[in-house]
């Protein structure tokens, strides 16, 4: 029995419901209860809140969030082995656990949930940057979520929090840092993993601002960026000319050289050139 909840150790649980990860899945479970104990407090004061976890697996960080005191968890879970070992936890902390068998790529959780609102997961690798890119771009901002917490490949979240003129810097940092402050609060080596993945992690926490940071229509900012990134090595005339043909005129207009490579751009230039464009 573990200290946190007296439920059993994840190994325990993991051999009684047969769960042997599905790499098609993305399974790559934490089943240390200190760790996830350690996620939980990483997303700030979760006493108050609603929580939303994507692919709780055999339910480490769901027991880590619970343990730590959120008000109520909703689980969304796609692989439906792990739902017997989350009835157990939800029974351990009644009317505090709410499991959703589903793809979160098809349903929109957050609709279910009371505000004030955080996300906490350990994202599927594979659909980790689609979920955050939704949660970025809803159709009205401030969003209804408070924070993001989330685990990515630490490639993932070096880009997310990348600073312009670095390597990592793109349009996942544009976009995400115009309306969030976001950081980097946790790494994790494989080994923290079962089965170990390949590469490193790390836990990135975005705080969502109330206002973006600089004034522009979000649809023209992703276009811009997608133009721009999609041909990061091209000056700036030549990535964003499909945009309009007259852009060395509009990029001087807001006074950015246009031999300057996107990433040179700060956020408020990308916003200056979403405004023109
Ligand atoms: N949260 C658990 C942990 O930390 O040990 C498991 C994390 S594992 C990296 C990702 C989880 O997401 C798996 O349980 C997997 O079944 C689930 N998953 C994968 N694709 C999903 C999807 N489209 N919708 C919901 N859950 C999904």
């Amino acid at each position: 029995m573990s200290q946190i909840d007296g439920l059993p150790p994840l190994r325990e649980v993991i051999a009684t419901h047969d769960l042997r990860a599905k790499k098609s899945l993305g399974q790559n479970f934490l089943l240390d209860l200190n760790l996830t104990a350690k996620i939980a407090r990483s997303a700030g004061d979760i006493a108050n809140a609603d929580v939303l976890e994507v692919g709780p697996g055999p339910g480490g960080l769901t027991r880590g969030l619970l343990a730590e005191g959120a008000r109520k968890v909703l689980a969304v879970e796609k692989d439906e082995r792990c739902l017997p070992a989350l009835q157990d936890i939800a029974g351990t902390y009644p009317g505090r656990l709410d499991i959703m068998q589903a793809d979160a790529l098809t349903v929109n959780p957050l609709d279910h949930l009371t505000p004030p609102i955080k996300v906490v997961a350990n994202l599927p690798y594979n659909i980790g940057t689609e979920l955050l890119i939704r949660w970025l771009t809803p159709d009205k901002w401030p969003p209804v979520w408070e924070s993001l917490t989330l685990m990515f490949q630490r490639e993932v979240a070096e880009r997310i929090t990348a600073q312009p003129g670095t390597k990592s810097y793109g349009r996942l940092a544009v976009l995400a840092q115009w309306r969030a402050d976001t950081r980097i609060v946790m790494d994790l080596p494989p080994e923290a993993f079962t089965p170990a993945p390949k590469v490193r992690s790390a836990v990135v926490h975005m705080t969502a601002l109330p206002a973006p940071r600089f004034e522009a229509d979000a649809d023209a900012l992703s276009r811009v960026t997608a133009a721009a990134f999609g041909q990061r090595r091209k000056m700036l005339r030549a990535s964003l000319k499909k945009l309009t043909p007259n852009i060395e005129d509009i990029l001087k207009s807001v006074g950015i050289d246009p031999t300057t490579r996107a990433e040179r751009l700060t956020i408020e230039e990308f916003c200056a050139l979403a405004r023109i464009l």
